[in-house]
């Protein structure tokens, strides 16, 4: 019982929280473990040093985190913080992750989202009731969030306030006063191109133009490049069966770019047994990875943990 509570329970319990569209709180953006309440009916510091949230941090010292072993969203720093996890208190605040709404002009492949949902977290309830610590690093994705009424009204409020929040966003909308406003005013925007060509782009990002998102990702490096302090634009790589084959072509696209990181992801139903089932990709994928890297990893910043989870990447 020791030796599991020390490396399964799931940090993210104790640090971190996500907002869904109706107002639920959850450690992270998987909706796991489950709920621990609602900021219809009280502040998240309120919850999150409720009755729920502390049981739920007494099951995890106690049994582990169901889905800690096969989490996509966990770094190696946080994997190895679970061993100093200690009483079922929250601990400081350091990230409030925020999704107000599903609504989006694409359907992305891998997304099972409700694109045309036109339900929206109210921006005014989460500016009351869900106020971040000093130190925590506010991230808004979606749906799109530079398409939704309420996180563009959110948006606008905390850069006002000095917040520098992380947006993820699709791209196609990171153009005119808008974009501009972001690069300027966010810590830092991840465009999800989840692709290193135009085909393949348009193909997973059903209903985008590459034309379009390049474009903007162009000029908001152009910008950038002229103000003393601007967002980290960093590319986005969701992996699916269809873009698997460039993943390492992704990294020389951002440096290409001018990007300043690149990050991966992966779809967990399709991407592991796609490559468990084909060894020569697996292989084949792993030597341009690392090919890449080596041309690239002194220009940009490259978050390989999800690579090194499927296998894509070793240290050696
Ligand atoms: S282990 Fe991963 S999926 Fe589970 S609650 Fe933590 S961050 Fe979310």
């Amino acid at each position: 019982m020791e030796e599991r509570r020390r490396v399964n329970a799931c940090p993210r319990l104790w640090n971190s929280a996500f907002l869904d569209r109706d107002g639920k709180v959850y450690a992270c953006c998987h909706y796991l473990p489950q709920a621990m309440g609602d900021i219809h009916d009280a502040s998240l510091e309120q919850i999150r040093d409720g009755a729920a949230a502390s049981e739920l941090r007494r099951a995890a010292l106690s049994f582990g985190t169901a889905c800690f072993d096969s989490c996509s969203i966990l770094t190696d720093d946080e994997r190895d913080a679970a061993a100093s996890l200690d009483g079922t208190d929250a601990r400081p605040l350091e990230r409030l992750h925020v999704l107000f709404g599903e609504g989006c002009r694409l359907a992305c492949v891998m997304c099972n989202q409700d694109h045309h949902s036109a339900e929206m977290l109210d921006s005014e309830l989460v500016l009351r009731n869900a106020t971040p610590d000093a130190d925590t690093a506010i991230e808004i994705q979606g749906g799109e969030p530079l398409q939704l009424r309420e996180s563009r009204k959110y948006l606008a409020a905390i850069m006002k306030k000095g917040w520098a929040p992380t947006i993820i966003t699709n791209g196609l909308q990171l153009d005119g006063p808008l974009g501009d406003e972001v690069v300027r005013g966010c810590a830092r925007v991840k465009i999800s191109l989840n692709a290193a060509t135009r085909a393949t782009h348009e193909a997973v990002n059903r209903g985008s133009s590459w034309d379009r998102v390049i474009g903007n990702i162009r000029n908001a490096v152009k910008l950038k490049r002229t103000l003393p302090r601007a967002a980290r634009l960093v590319g986005r790589m969701t992996l699916v069966p269809q873009n698997l084959h460039e993943t390492g072509a992704f990294m020389r696209l951002c440096l290409d770019l001018g990007m300043d990181a690149v990050e991966y992801g992966y779809d967990a139903r399709t991407v592991p047994s796609a490559l468990g089932r084909d060894p020569e990709m697996l292989r084949k994928l792993k030597d341009e990875v690392r090919a890449a890297h080596a041309d690239c990893g002194s220009h940009i910043s490259i978050q390989i943990h999800r690579l090194a989870a499927i296998g894509l990447w070793s240290a050696e």
